[in-house]
Formats: C-alpha cells, sequence, structure tokens
C-alpha cells in the first residue's frame, strides 16, 4: 500500500490540529486512508439543472444556475434580521430568504456573478422562494465538488459541523485529499476477478463513490467495494476452515459396526425421516475423516434431532469411542437421560447423567464408570466440564441447544480428550440458510427441515382481549380434556419488580378462572432449585397451568400439555414465539397456540403475529424475523461474529455474497497459503480486513 495512506490528516489541506483532532474523536478518521474509506451515506444530484419556469410540483429539491440580485435586510415582527435577495436565471425569478447567519451571508454573498444554487422551493405568500439555499460560483476555481454534480453527503455531527465539517465542510475536505491522493489507490483484488465478475477497478470504485460521475458509476462502484468486503471476508473465512481442519486432527470412526446396524436393523422404533437420514449421512461422512467433525444440526422443534444424536453415538461405540452429552438445564438433562438410557438399553450401551446436585456417592460411583469406559454416553449439564470428570476414550461430543454454552466451555469439553473429540451441536433456533452460509468458516451445517410423518400441525390463532372468556372457555374444556397449559407472560424490561407483578397476578387470575385445577408459576428471579421443583411438578402433571414469565426452559417436553397461551404476544420476538409454541405439539392430540395481542399494534408487531398464524416453519419464520429485524438485531452482531460491514448487506446483497464467497473459496482452494505472485497484491488487504474482522488464523 502506497505510503500517503498511513499520512495523518493533520497535512490535509483544510484540516489542521483541531479539525484533525476531532475527525479522530467523532468519526474514527486518522489518516488519508480512514478518509478513503468514510463513505457518503446519501447522494443528491445536482446534475439536473432546472429552469424557474419549469418549477413545479415534484420533487422540492432544485438545481438552478442564474445570478442573485437585489439583497436587502429587513426586520421580522420578532425583531431578527431577515435577509432577502432575488435570484433569475432568464426564464424567470423567485425569492432567497436567509433567517440564520444572516450577517456572515450578506458579506460573502455572490452578487451578479453566475452560481448554481440548490435548495428546496416552497411557496410563501404566493411567492416562489428558497430558503437557507446552497450556493456556488460557477468558475474554475470553485471546482466540481459541490456544483452541478451528484453530490455527496457525509455523515457528520454536531460538533463536526460546529467547526465547519458539516456535509459541505467534509464534501471539500475528501475532494482535497482526492486531489492530492488519488493516483495512488492501488487495486487489491486480482485482474482475473474483475473480468470474471466484470468489477470496476478500485480505482474508479472509489473516487466514483466519494464523487460519482453517474449514477450508473455509482451503482458499479459500490458493487465493486461490497464484493471487496464480503470477498475477503469470505476468504478470511475459508482460511479458518482450512485452518482448523489441520489443527484439529481426530480419530477417524472408519467403521460402521454391530451397535449401529442391530439398532438400525431390529431396534429403531420408527422409520427415519429423509432429513434425518441426509443429516446422519453428512455426519458419517465427516467421521471418516481424521480431521475433528464441527457440525451443527438445525432442526426445528420435535424434528427428531435426539434420534439423530443417538445413532451418532453408535458410531462412535463402534469404533470403541465414548460419547457426552451436554445439555444447557438439568431438566433437559435428564429428560435426555431418560430418552437415551432406552434406546442404548436395546443397543447394549450404558449411560450416565451427571448433573449439579447429586449425592456425593452416586456421582462417585457415576465418575469411575465414565473414567473406567463402562459408560458410553455421559449426560449432563455443565456439570461434564468439571475437572473431576474424566473419559476412558471420549470420541463424541454432542451439545444440545448450543446458544446457551459458550465457546470456552465447549472447548473444555473437547480437552477432555487428546486428540480433540468430533464435535455435534443441535439447536432448535435455526438460522437463515443464507446467514448461516455467511457466518460460519469453521463449522458444517445441516438442516432437518422435515417433521416425522402424522404430526399434527399446531393450530396458532390471534385473539384480542374481547375474546378472553371464549379463550378461557376453550382452555377449560381442554383442560378438562386432561390436557395442560402454559401461559407465558412477557418480560417487562424496564421493571423487573414489574415483570414478577404481572406473572404473579396473572397466576392469581389464572387460579380464579380455573379453580378446578392447580397452577403452578415459574418466573425468573426464582432460585433454580425453586423452578425445577415447579417445573417437575408440571412435568408430573401434579400442576395443570404453568404460568411463566420467558423463562419456561428451551426443549422441555411434557407432551401432555396441548396449549400454549401467550399474553402480549406483540411484544415478544417472532424466534421468541416459535421456540414457545414448540413447547406443545408434542403429543398426540391437536395442540393450539394462542395469541393474546393488543388493541394498537405496530406494523412490525402485525407482521409477526400474521407470520405466526400462517406458518410453523421455523426456517421460513426465521427468515422473517431476519427480514424484519435485519442481520445485526437478529443475531446480536457482538457475540455473532457477524462482522459490521460497511457497505454490504448480507440480506440485500445475496447475489454479490454467492459470487464473492465462490471467488473466495476457489482461491482459497488452489492457492491456500498465498504463494502465487497474481495473489501478492491481496495479501496486504487481507490483512487489514482481518484487522478490521476481528478474525484470526488466516493465513497471510
Ligand atoms: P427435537 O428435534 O426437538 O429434539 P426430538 O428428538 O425430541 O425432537 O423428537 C421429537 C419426538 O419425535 C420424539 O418423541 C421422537 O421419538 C420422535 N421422532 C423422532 N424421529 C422420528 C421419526 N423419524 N418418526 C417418528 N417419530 C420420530
Ligand atoms: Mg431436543
Amino acid at each position: 500500500m502506497h505510503q500517503i495512506w498511513q499520512k495523518d490528516i493533520t497535512y490535509l489541506k483544510r484540516v489542521g490540529p483541531q479539525r484533525a483532532q476531532l475527525l479522530k474523536q467523532e468519526a474514527n478518521i486518522r489518516t488519508y486512508g480512514d478518509l478513503l474509506v468514510y463513505f457518503p451515506r446519501k447522494y443528491v444530484d445536482r446534475s439536473n439543472v432546472t429552469k424557474i419556469r419549469d418549477i413545479g410540483g415534484g420533487d422540492p429539491h432544485v438545481t438552478l444556475v442564474g445570478k442573485i440580485s437585489g439583497v436587502s435586510k429587513n426586520s421580522s415582527k420578532r425583531g431578527r434580521s431577515v435577509l432577502q435577495a432575488t435570484f433569475s436565471d432568464g426564464s424567470g425569478t423567485l425569492g432567497l430568504t436567509w433567517f440564520q447567519g444572516v450577517r456572515y451571508v450578506e458579506s460573502s454573498l455572490p452578487v451578479g456573478v453566475e452560481v448554481a444554487l440548490f435548495g428546496k422551493v416552497n411557496r410563501f405568500n404566493g411567492k416562489v422562494q428558497i430558503v437557507h439555499p446552497e450556493i456556488d460560483r460557477i468558475s474554475p476555481e470553485s471546482g466540481t465538488k459541490h456544483v452541478l454534480k451528484i453530490i455527496p453527503f457525509y455523515p457528520s455531527s454536531d460538533k463536526l459541523t460546529r467547526i465547519g465539517l458539516d456535509a459541505r465542510g467534509f464534501r471539500s475536505v475528501m475532494f482535497g485529499m482526492l486531489e492530492e491522493a488519488h493516483a495512488h489507490i492501488e487495486e487489491n483484488l486480482p485482474e482475473e476477478l474483475l473480468q470474471t465478475y466484470r468489477l470496476m477497478g478500485r480505482h474508479d470504485a472509489l473516487t466514483n463513490i466519494h464523487f460519482p460521475q453517474s449514477f450508473e458509476h455509482l451503482k458499479q462502484a459500490r458493487r465493486r467495494l461490497k464484493f471487496e468486503e464480503l470477498f475477503f471476508f469470505q476468504l478470511l473465512m475459508a482460511h479458518k476452515r482450512s485452518n482448523f481442519r489441520t489443527e484439529h486432527a481426530a480419530n477417524p470412526f472408519p467403521t460402521i459396526g454391530p451397535h449401529f446396524n442391530d439398532f438400525y436393523d431390529q431396534h429403531m422404533p420408527f422409520e427415519l425421516t429423509g432429513a434425518q437420514k441426509r443429516v446422519l449421512k453428512e455426519i458419517r461422512a465427516d467421521l471418516k475423516r481424521p480431521v475433528q467433525m464441527n457440525r451443527l444440526v438445525q432442526g426445528d422443534v420435535g424434528s427428531g434431532k435426539t434420534m439423530v444424536a443417538f445413532m451418532t453415538s453408535l458410531m462412535a461405540k463402534d469404533n470403541g469411542f465414548q460419547t457426552a452429552l451436554m445439555a444447557p438445564t438439568a431438566i433437559l438433562a435428564d429428560q435426555h437421560f431418560q430418552k437415551l438410557t432406552k434406546l442404548a438399553e436395546k443397543a447394549g450401551m450404558k449411560t450416565a447423567l451427571l448433573v449439579g446436585g447429586q449425592k456425593a456417592k452416586e456421582r462417585k460411583a457415576h465418575l469411575a464408570a465414565i473414567e473406567s469406559g463402562e459408560v458410553d454416553i455421559a449426560i449432563g449439564t455443565h456439570a461434564l466440564i468439571e475437572d473431576s470428570v474424566k473419559f476412558q476414550k471420549l470420541g463424541l461430543v454432542v451439545v444440545d441447544e448450543q446458544h446457551k454454552f459458550g465457546v470456552v466451555q465447549r472447548a473444555k469439553l473437547w480437552a477432555k480428550a487428546q486428540p480433540f473429540p468430533h464435535n455435534l451441536i443441535m439447536t432448535a433456533t435455526p438460522i437463515p440458510r443464507t446467514l448461516a452460509m455467511t457466518l460460519y468458516g469453521d463449522v458444517d451445517v445441516s438442516v432437518i427441515d422435515e417433521l416425522p410423518p402424522g404430526r399434527k400441525p399446531i393450530k396458532t390463532l390471534v385473539h384480542h382481549e374481547n375474546k378472553r372468556l371464549e379463550v378461557f372457555g376453550f382452555i377449560r374444556r381442554e383442560l378438562e380434556k386432561g390436557r395442560q397449559a402454559y401461559v407465558v407472560y412477557p418480560l417487562v424490561e424496564e421493571s423487573e419488580k414489574l415483570d414478577l407483578i404481572a406473572a404473579e397476578k396473572g397466576h392469581e387470575l389464572l387460579q380464579r378462572a380455573f379453580p378446578n385445577f392447580r397452577v403452578g408459576l415459574v418466573h425468573g428471579k426464582m432460585k433454580a432449585e425453586d423452578k425445577d421443583i415447579e417445573m417437575e411438578q408440571f412435568v408430573k402433571n401434579q400442576t395443570q397451568i404453568l404460568v411463566s414469565t420467558t423463562v419456561i426452559e428451551v426443549g422441555v417436553d411434557v407432551p401432555n400439555s396441548s396449549i400454549m397461551l401467550i399474553e402480549h404476544a406483540e411484544r415478544f420476538g417472532l424466534s421468541q414465539l416459535h421456540q414457545l409454541r414448540g413447547r406443545v405439539g408434542r403429543g398426540s392430540e391437536q395442540s393450539y397456540c394462542v395469541l393474546m395481542a393488543g388493541h394498537k399494534l405496530s406494523e412490525d408487531g402485525k407482521k409477526r403475529l400474521a407470520a405466526m398464524r400462517d406458518t410453523t416453519d421455523g426456517f421460513k419464520i426465521s427468515e422473517i424475523d431476519l427480514e424484519l429485524r435485519g442481520p445485526g438485531d437478529f443475531l446480536g452482531t457482538r457475540q455473532s461474529g457477524l462482522p459490521e460491514f460497511q457497505l454490504a448487506n448480507i440480506i440485500e446483497d445475496q447475489a454479490i455474497l454467492k459470487e464473492a464467497r465462490a471467488a473466495a473459496f476457489e482461491i482459497a482452494e488452489t492457492d491456500p497459503q498465498m504463494q502465487a505472485p497474481e495473489h501478492q497484491m491481496m495479501i496486504q488487504a487481507l490483512r487489514a480486513y482481518r484487522a478490521r474482522f476481528g478474525m484470526i488464523g488466516s493465513v497471510a
């Protein structure tokens, strides 16, 4: 990279120490290079000159070319100065008015010379006028930065505006910088890529994104720069993936043996769905290689992830390895334990449960059995991570509901085996495919996009307060048939106290409305053990209605509960609503989700409820959610590893993303070490992007 891009902007024309200081503070601009990639937030077309005669309805912003005359200063009724002038262009005249900065404007107004004028036309007392127009002399020394062009507007701040770096001031500074330095803008993508993907060169792209020759140039410039961002991001991903593969050696599982085969032939309680079979094949292919599997299985609630995990543990067993399955809560771990123990018995395998609060003696026995290799599948919570847990030969780690665990916890579990165990992550919170493709370099994604046959889709109803009696009547009839119901209140963000009151009031209300049934309550302020007790009572049908704030445990399985009533449903996010709905529909009975909505709904609120009513497909719902919220919000940018792209938008720019990804992965494949001479030009940019995206572990 040319050294000029390191040059401090203090030395730039029209900047100086004070402005430099503020530019650094307010906009993080320190060098010429920083300024170069400080992009306009919008553009205004001043290339179309209008005649005063032709000013009509339409867009009130116009560019006019003509002369100013007849300047006069008056006082307003409140005694403030008002400056007025006449502007004419040969086709007509209009008035110009200033209320602010009158003294300065008066002294600097270019009267009687040709100027370009830009502003918003309005009518006052029947006369056409422009208040506070932007005025530029049309002369060689005025340059072309403000006049008769597509004009960039840069993001600014109050502080910057106060020292003259408003849209106009910024434009001047940028123009000066480019004048001095544009010849040093270097290409960072190989010629072949530019050709294949018909990309504008970097010099043209960067000059045109600041001062576009035309809207078509601007479009091409933006496309090129978006491609660049996405390309380097994907190249880093590709390197991350290949590094992962070389650094994470693992024991291959070459054998499909008697445990898998016997179970499959004799003990399968049902036929696997096509999606389950496909995912198992993908897992099988991973496990054959001497590289750690790192696979995320996304499957909607009830899609049968547990069976996939179990079948994978059979593969481990056939190759002489143990499996650890980690769940986020004790209840979930226990549920897995119950289910898997039944399956494991048929396969002649042993399980053990490790959770907090177990008796010392019991725990000791489990630890011993895991260490001796007697136990084939160890199931538990964080308790599995503790140092005292030692495996004889751990070969597979399954993590359920991945977002509840941090990377550190996972790594700790991995560290219990050398080389690392294979890793299977299961989640019911689908990330849209489009996003998954962008996000994961070192994780492979499988999708179970099919529910076992014969499921009755949950019926979802949206109701308002005026239907409450009917809704309660309906719930009563279901309870009388022996079913159970969840009632969920939203978290009241401003106050945990209010939150609690809402749930406690709800509890009271429901107990009164359903005197013949028992109503339980769980909320966020409860101790974990108390929560577990309440949940347990519901699982055992000792309570028939469970009132809660949003703490209902992810993945909890109470097949007998067939109703999910969500109060103030409009306050919940889509994925949350979908997760909550997934708590029912697990048994053979028809299940219902009732969304109680307020009367004043925002547009987004309406869309969310409609989406819930119209589809039960978690992937569709997550796509809609992503659309409504945007990727940053959807994922919570920081934890997600999704970088802040400057120009690219991974939803709107799917087409560019696909091309950039294909290009990046091809280069990573053919030249993983970036040694080819024609690839040298990318290395510096790759480093810079790596620093910007905060990504580690890449080659260059
Ligand atoms: P989740 O993906 O939410 O973890 P589970 O693994 O708990 O789903 O499966 C939900 C239910 O569906 C379980 O009762 C399981 O036994 C059953 N199931 C899983 N796969 C099939 C299948 N292929 N055919 C029929 N029932 C299945
Ligand atoms: Mg599950």
